[in-house]
């Protein structure tokens, strides 16, 4: 089977098959790359998936591949999406610091997590939360704030460390949505992020105690719709203003 056919037997395309590094699958949210089983970080734990010496290159075909996967790289930062990768491995006798060129891949995609380190992009089997702003603020230059937000609001292990601390109760109106739905609502929440970009881009970490709120799915609605993003004590006056 060709790596073409693969992909598109997982339901995942891409904008090039001749040039591209990278899939996506938008149905089920997930960005898959080949993993280069020979190329692994210094301490064997990661394994590269993408480079930042593969931007240049003289035809400018491989460039398409680099941009498509540092979009896609960005979705799973960012929009929620899953790294999945398979194995591959190198065609030996390629400059090490031009693109990888593919000589045989294993056919299965595992659930992977995404870590920078040095001008490498790595898939490791621990999940992680802290990118740099630096590397978010590469792609995302006109809408920052939203998609920091988006970013961190979105996270598995932020979400849950803030649900910890702070329960499962909106932060705004209350609302449990156990408490109406049942079983239905138990565990269904949104988490929304509180803290101003300038105060994020100092750390690479936030603090998802102290920046992450549980609020019901009206409240998170209402704080985002307009043109500025609401505190959860603006909402809460706005609320109490409204009742008669
Ligand atoms: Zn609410
Ligand atoms: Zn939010």
């Amino acid at each position: 089977m060709s790596r073409t056919d693969f992909i598109k037997s997982l339901g995942a395309g891409c904008k090039n098959w001749a040039w591209s590094w990278s899939f996506i699958d938008e149905v089920n949210k997930k960005i898959i790359f080949g993993a280069w089983e020979d190329l692994k970080s210094v301490d064997e734990k990661k394994v590269l998936i993408l480079s930042d010496d593969w931007n240049e290159n003289e035809n400018g075909s491989s460039k398409l591949g680099y941009i498509q996967a540092r979009e896609h790289l960005n979705k799973v930062m960012l929009e929620g999406y899953q790294l999945y990768t398979f194995s591959q491995k190198r065609r030996k006798g390629v400059d090490e610091a031009k693109a990888a060129k593919i000589e045989s891949f294993i056919p299965t995609i595992e659930l992977k997590y995404l870590v920078r380190e040095g001008n490498g992009w790595y898939a490791t089997e621990q999940e992680q939360y802290s990118y740099t702003p630096e590397i978010l603020e590469e792609y995302y230059e006109g809408d920052k704030k939203e998609k920091w937000s988006t970013y961190y609001e979105r996270n598995p292990k932020a979400r849950k460390e803030c649900l910890e601390y702070h329960g499962y109760s909106c932060k705004v109106c209350d609302f449990n949505f156990e408490k109406t739905y049942g079983i239905l609502g138990k565990d269904y929440i949104h988490v929304h992020h509180i803290n101003p970009i300038a105060t994020i881009k100092k750390r690479y970490k936030i603090n998802p105690k102290d920046e992450l709120v549980p609020v019901c799915a009206n409240c998170h609605a209402m704080i985002h719709i307009g043109t500025k993003t609401l505190s959860i004590s603006e909402l809460k006056n706005i609320i109490q203003k409204n009742k008669v």
